[in-house]
């Protein structure tokens, strides 16, 4: 199992499907030329949802499956209340709004199809195709400066006021003796697993203005610090800018963020001692955890 799909593992897509609402007619403004600002223009769109069958299979109830003529009314009637310029814009819109109104899918693919023929006199279409999902993210929080559980506390609970985030599960707290610089006050430490409709830059963006707002300042590198947000696994992504590096370089290093992903349901396996600690493979999720989703 690689590092990008670690995280996956936490999911329990038992019979993954895919549901299609095809050709639906919209009408909304959406356009630069001046006569596709003047009135709605005519789109279709494509949709595709990807989803767990494994409820509706069993059962063969509708209120199992993943409603397609909802996703297609839904995909109507928010298009008639949008303004957009750019057709990627509208794409993007519509792919977030339906995956807050439709908590099953796990990923949709949109793609919306301009009719031109109105003022391009010829049967020309433009499309335009984006795909979206919900992604899984683990981020490791701690403090060493002031009340550390408050802070804890505190940047917990706004991580679960940022948009398209929700945190569905917090590991325990745990005291740990700071590594890279030990002349500093003992850390509290805890990983918090969210599901998130953002980019793994969006959410790091919202990390650190959390960081900022709860007083963090970039002084000095392994320094004391009242609350440090890192981001340890986002689903599906794999990077090692110096912006952002994920998995986080200390993932396999530090033995408390094993362990509190291990309460989290991630099972690890140690390999061999390093110098911060144990040296780790990951190899993937207890299955007891899908039950305890939400969705
Ligand atoms: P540290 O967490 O190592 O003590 P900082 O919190 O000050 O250091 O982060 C320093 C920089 O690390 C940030 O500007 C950020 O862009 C970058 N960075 C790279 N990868 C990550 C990651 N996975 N999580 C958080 N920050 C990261
Ligand atoms: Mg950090």
């Amino acid at each position: 199992m690689g590092p990008d799909d670690i995280i996956s593992s936490l999911r329990n897509g038992a019979r993954m499907g895919r549901v299609f609402a095809e050709h639906v007619p919209l009408h909304c403004i959406c356009g630069v030329r001046e006569e596709e600002r003047r009135e709605p223009l005519s789109l279709f769109a494509d949709i595709a949802a990807n989803y767990d069958m494994a409820q509706c299979l069993a059962g063969d109830r509708i209120e199992d499956a993943l409603d397609y003529s909802a996703l297609a009314s839904q995909t109507v009637t928010f298009a008639e209340k949008t303004q957009f310029r750019l057709l990627e814009k509208l794409a993007d819109a519509l792919c977030r709004h339906l995956l807050i109104s439709f908590p099953r899918a796990l990923s949709l693919q949109i793609r919306l199809q301009k009719n031109t023929a109105k003022w391009s006199g010829g049967g020309t279409s433009f499309s335009c195709s984006l795909t979206g999902r919900r992604s899984l993210a683990i981020l490791g929080l701690g403090s060493n400066l002031g009340d550390r559980g408050c802070a804890i506390e505190e940047a917990t609970e706004r991580l679960a006021t940022v948009p398209h985030c929700r945190p569905l599960r917090r590991s325990s707290l745990h005291r740990t003796a700071p590594l890279l610089r030990t002349d500093q006050p003992e850390f509290f430490n805890e990983a918090l697993l969210l599901e998130t409709l953002l980019s793994p830059m969006e959410l790091l963006a919202e990390m650190q203005s959390i960081e900022r707002a709860m007083g963090r300042l970039r002084i000095e590198r392994y320094g004391p610090r009242p609350i440090d947000i890192d981001l340890l696994l986002f689903e599906g992504f794999v990077s090692s800018s110096a912006a952002l590096t994920v998995p986080h370089p200390g993932l396999r290093l530090r033995r408390f963020w094993i362990e509190e992903l291990a309460d989290l349901g991630l099972s690890i396996v140690p390999q061999s001692d390093s110098v911060l600690g144990q040296r780790c493979e990951l190899v993937g999720a207890h299955r007891d955890f899908a039950g305890r989703r939400s969705n």
